[in-house]
């Protein structure tokens, strides 16, 4: 049975490099457990960051995460991400790996031993024939490799899910296809997930609430029907301007 999701906390977070540069300034929020949240900005708008210092990949020089109440700190770090899926840009699958290899490591390291009936399940849950297993991951396309990339995040069944743009480096269709499957994976698994994307279109589709990222500070927190609205504010306005305007021009288009 997977985790049951849970909430996150931030309380007064800050991260300030060496560079002294204020990467997250005072980021205070709560996230539900159950809820589909993205984060957009700005390249450089500090959402990596403050998302890394959930799974303690970056530690705040400030403030205090929280997972289902509990810091974050409560525990080795080790342990913490067996409970925090993560999924990010050039997902790292071993090249030397074949693609089960690849996501039975997280199984291996929790002591697993038998792990080819779970590989297997893990690849139909992210819709993959269950023969790629066997496969290098140069072999696949990049749509494949990063749903290989979910299944080793979900392999452990953590409650939590984070992804740091996950579909990047990927075309249109397959990132959309990619995305409508996280998102009933999100379902199905009852997962807690944000997304870090800088694509506002794509969070205004998938999320049940957008926050908005500007120098290290979250300046917008609203729902998508909230923001298409224009109720958000001058920063997020600006953003959602860009898809309501090709929406617009594409049904222009279609009359
Ligand atoms: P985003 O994910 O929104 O693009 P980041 O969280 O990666 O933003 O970066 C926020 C700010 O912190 C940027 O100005 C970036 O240059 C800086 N930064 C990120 N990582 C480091 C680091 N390891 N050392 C110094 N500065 C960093
Ligand atoms: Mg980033």
């Amino acid at each position: 049975m997977p985790e049951q999701s849970r909430s996150v906390t931030f309380k007064n977070v800050s991260k300030v490099y060496a560079s002294r540069v204020n990467a997250v300034d005072g980021v205070s929020l709560e996230i539900a457990a159950g809820s589909f949240v993205a984060l957009v900005g700005a390249s450089g708008s500090g959402k990596s960051t403050l998302l890394k210092t959930v799974n303690r990949l970056i530690e705040p020089s400030m403030g205090d995460v929280l997972l289902g109440g509990v810091p974050v700190t409560a525990e080795p770090p080790h342990l913490l991400r067996r409970r925090i899926g993560y999924v990010f840009q050039n997902i790292g699958l071993f090249p030397h790996m074949t693609v089960g290899e690849n996501v039975a490591i997280g199984l291996r390291l929790a002591g697993e031993r038998d792990t080819a009936a779970r590989v297997a399940e893990l690849l139909a849950l992210v819709e993959l024939p269950p023969k790629l297993a066997a496969r290098m991951p140069d072999a696949l396309s990049g749509g494949q490799r990063q749903r290989v990339g979910v299944a080793r995040a979900l392999a452990c069944n953590p409650g939590l899910l984070l992804m740091d743009e996950p579909f990047g480096a990927l075309d249109p269709v397959t990132r959309d296809g990619l995305g409508k499957a996280i998102r009933a994976l999100h379902e199905r698994m009852g997962l807690t997930t944000i997304l870090v994307t800088h694509d506002m279109a794509e969070a205004l589709l998938l999320a049940d609430r957008v926050l908005v990222m500007e120098e290290g500070r979250i300046v917008a927190d609203a729902t998508p029907r909230a923001l298409l609205a224009g109720q958000a504010g001058a920063a997020a306005d600006a953003l959602v301007a860009v898809p309501r305007e090709q929406a617009a021009r594409l049904a222009e288009l279609a009359r």
